[in-house]
C-alpha cells in the first residue's frame, strides 16, 4: 500500500503515518460552534479534514475509517445569541447545525461517520472531570470545577509556551477562587436563565475543552490516530484537551498525529466573526458552484495561509472548465472497471496533503488526454481522472451541464435556437445560420461543431 506522510504539531516535522489499527482508523476534528452560519474561513479545515477523510477512506477502505466531528451546542456565544433574539437555545443551536451540513454540504463535504453533540454528552463531561478531581488533576472552588495546570509537568509542551505566554494568549480570568491563575474552566455555575445541569459541584455547564476530550473518549477511545482544527486551536483549546485526556488516562498520548490548518485572509486582513470580515458559504454559493469554491480553497496547501479573492474564485472556475472541457471530449469512452486514481496524483497527495501538486497532476492527465488517440488508452486516462478527482471531491458533476454553466432557465431556448440554426445550415442558409451564431455569441455562448453535432458552453 502507498505510504503516507502527515505533518505533526506534535513533533513539528514531516512523519510516516501508521495507525494504530489499520481496520479502525480515528480521526477527530473540533467542529463548529453553532450560533451563526459558517464563514468561507470555517470552512477550511472541514474542507482540508474531508479530503483526509476521502483519502484515509481510499488508503484503508471506506468501513474502516471513523471520522468524528464534533457539534459545541453548549457556548456563552450562543446564549448571548439567545438572549438577543429572544429565541429559546435549542432552536438556535439546531437551526445553525442544520445550517452547517447544508452550507457545507454544497461544497460536497461529506457527512463525518459521527457528529457528536456536547448536550448530549453531560453526564461523561461529569464522570471525567470527577475523575480529574479524584485523581488530584483538578479542584473545586465556588461552584467550579478546574484544571491545575501544575500538576501536569507536559503542561505548555504542545503549543510550545511558556507560563507568562500561556495567561496571556488564553486571557483567562485571574478569578480569586483560582490556585494558579493558568487553571482553566471544566465547569462553571449557571444562573437560572443559563442552561445547566445537576452536578457535584452544583447546576452549571461545562467548559469547552472537556467537551473534546469527553466525547473523544466515549466514540474514539483513549489515543486516537488523528486530531486536526484550525492552528489557532493549539492554544489553548488543543493543550488543554491534551492536559485533560492524559491525565484522565495515565498518560497515554491523546493522539498519534496533529494537525492544524492555516488561517484564511481576506484582503491580507484575517477573516473572523469578532472583526466582521466575512463571507458566508451560503453567500459565496449563490454565485459559484460548490467545486468552484472547493478548487479555490485546495489550490493552497493547508499549512499555508491563503488570501481569498474574486480572482482565485475566476482561476479555479477556469481550471474547472478545462478539465471538464477534458471529460466532456472523452464522453465517448466509458470508464474501465476497477479504475484508481493516478499514482503520480496518490503521492503528492500522500505527502502531507499536496494539494496543489495533486491539482497539478489533474491538469497533467487531462494533457495527455487530450493528445491521445487511441481509445483503450482515453477510457483509461478518464478512469484515472474520474477517480482522481473523486479523492479531492472533484470532477462529480457532469461535463456537458457543467460546461452549460449548471442548468439554467434558458438551456431549453438556446437548444432551441442551435437546432435552427442546423436546420439554416442543413438549407445552406448560411447568413440565417450566421445570425443565430452571432446572437448566441452575445449571450456568451460558444459552438463548437464536431461529427456528433454541434456542442455549446457558456463562457463566463
Ligand atoms: P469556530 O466556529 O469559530 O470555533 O471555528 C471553527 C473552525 O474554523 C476552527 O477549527 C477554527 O480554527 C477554524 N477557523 C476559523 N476561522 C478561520 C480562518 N479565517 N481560516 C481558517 N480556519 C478558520
Ligand atoms: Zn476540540
Amino acid at each position: 500500500m502507498m505510504t503516507l506522510t502527515l505533518h505533526n504539531t506534535m513533533t513539528r516535522t514531516k512523519e510516516l503515518f501508521v495507525p494504530g489499527d489499520p481496520n479502525r482508523v480515528t480521526m477527530y476534528v473540533c467542529g463548529p460552534t453553532v450560533y451563526s452560519r459558517p464563514h468561507i474561513g470555517n470552512a477550511r479545515p472541514a474542507l482540508v479534514f474531508d479530503v483526509l477523510f476521502r483519502l484515509l477512506r481510499t488508503l484503508y477502505g471506506e468501513d474502516h475509517v471513523i471520522y468524528a466531528r464534533n457539534i459545541t451546542d453548549i457556548d456563552d456565544k450562543i446564549n448571548a445569541a439567545a438572549k438577543e433574539s429572544g429565541r429559546p437555545i435549542g432552536d438556535i443551536t439546531s437551526e445553525f447545525a442544520d445550517n452547517y451540513r447544508a452550507d457545507l454540504g454544497a461544497l460536497g463535504v461529506l457527512p463525518p461517520t459521527i457528529e457528536p453533540h456536547a448536550t448530549a454528552h453531560v453526564g461523561e463531561i461529569i464522570a471525567m472531570i470527577e475523575a480529574l478531581i479524584s485523581s488530584g488533576h483538578a479542584y473545586e472552588a465556588e461552584g467550579h470545577a478546574l484544571f491545575s495546570v501544575s500538576a501536569f509537568d507536559d503542561y505548555g509542551k504542545f503549543s510550545n509556551r511558556n507560563r507568562d505566554d500561556m495567561i496571556a494568549g488564553a486571557r483567562v480570568d485571574i478569578a480569586p477562587y483560582k490556585k494558579d491563575p493558568a487553571d482553566f474552566v471544566l465547569w462553571k455555575p449557571s444562573s437560572d436563565d443559563l442552561p445547566g445541569w445537576d452536578s457535584p459541584w452544583g447546576r452549571g455547564r461545562p467548559g469547552w475543552h472537556i467537551e473534546c476530550s469527553a466525547m473523544i473518549e466515549k466514540h474514539l477511545g483513549e489515543t486516537i490516530d488523528i486530531h486536526g482544527g484550525g492552528h489557532d486551536l493549539i492554544f489553548p483549546h488543543h493543550e488543554n484537551e491534551i492536559a485533560q485526556s492524559r491525565c484522565s488516562h495515565s498518560g497515554a498520548d491523546l493522539a498519534r498525529v496533529w494537525m492544524h490548518n492555516g488561517f484564511l485572509t481576506m484582503d491580507k486582513d484575517k477573516m473572523s466573526k469578532s472583526t466582521g470580515n466575512i463571507i458566508t458559504v451560503h453567500e459565496l454559493s449563490q454565485d459559484h458552484a460548490g467545486e468552484t469554491i472547493r478548487l479555490a480553497m485546495l489550490s493552497a496547501h493547508y499549512r499555508q495561509p491563503l488570501d481569498w479573492s474574486d480572482d482565485l474564485l475566476s482561476q479555479a472556475k477556469s481550471t474547472l472548465d478545462r478539465f471538464y472541457g477534458t471529460l466532456d471530449n472523452l464522453s465517448d469512452v466509458d470508464v474501465p472497471a476497477g479504475a484508481t486514481p493516478s499514482d503520480t496524483f496518490m503521492s503528492s497527495l500522500t505527502n502531507d496533503l499536496n494539494t496543489p501538486k495533486a491539482l497539478a497532476k489533474l491538469s497533467a492527465l487531462c494533457k495527455a488526454a487530450n493528445k491521445v488517440d487511441d481509445n483503450d488508452e482515453r477510457a483509461r486516462l478518464k478512469g484515472e481522472l474520474l477517480t482522481s478527482g473523486a479523492v479531492l471531491g472533484l470532477l462529480q458533476d457532469d461535463p456537458s451541464s457543467w460546461l452549460k454553466g449548471g442548468v439554467n432557465d434558458d438551456d431549453a431556448e438556446i437548444d432551441a435556437l442551435i437546432e435552427a440554426r442546423t436546420a439554416a445550415r442543413a438549407n445552406k442558409d448560411f447568413a440565417e445560420s450566421d445570425r443565430i451564431r452571432d446572437e448566441l455569441a452575445a449571450r456568451n455562448i460558444t459552438l463548437e461543431d464536431g461529427p456528433d453535432g454541434t456542442k455549446w458552453r457558456r463562457d463566463s
